[in-house]
């Protein structure tokens, strides 16, 4: 997928903070980060959304899981806690359709949502 930036930040070709990656996965730094420690993890297949998963991902969506365990723990927030976020489709408030895990921490987060 030439046209989609995470793909593109994947093959290298855009750049970015990658904070780990391995042969399911890259993740790096957000652009406009939320918190101290604001992580994207993606898988390097091209995933529009969680809409779009089918049993082959199972293995990479509980990768990704403990990927964000891992960015933790280097990222020093394993012990004060974090939050994992994916949002789908117009109403989940997604932006970029590939796939993608936010790992925010490093201060309180805040109320998981608002109520309205
Ligand atoms: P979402 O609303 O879940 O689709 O979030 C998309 C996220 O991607 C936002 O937090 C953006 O700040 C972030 N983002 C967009 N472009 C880039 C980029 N080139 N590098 C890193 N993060 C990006
Ligand atoms: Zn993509």
């Amino acid at each position: 997928m030439s046209d989609c930036i995470f793909c593109r930040i994947i093959n290298k070709e855009v750049d970015a903070t990658i904070v780990y990656e391995d042969d399911q996965v890259v993740a790096f730094n957000d652009i406009y980060p939320k918190a101290p420690v604001h992580v994207l993890i993606v898988p390097r297949r091209h995933i529009p959304s969680l809409a779009h998963v089918t049993p082959e991902d199972e293995p990479v969506l509980g990768h990704m899981m403990y990927v964000a365990r891992k960015i933790a723990e280097e990222q020093g927030i394993l012990e004060s806690g974090f939050r994992t976020i994916i949002n789908t489709g117009r109403h989940g408030g997604q932006e970029i359709y590939h796939l993608h895990m936010h790992l925010v921490g490093g201060r309180p987060v805040g109320p998981m949502l608002v109520r309205q």
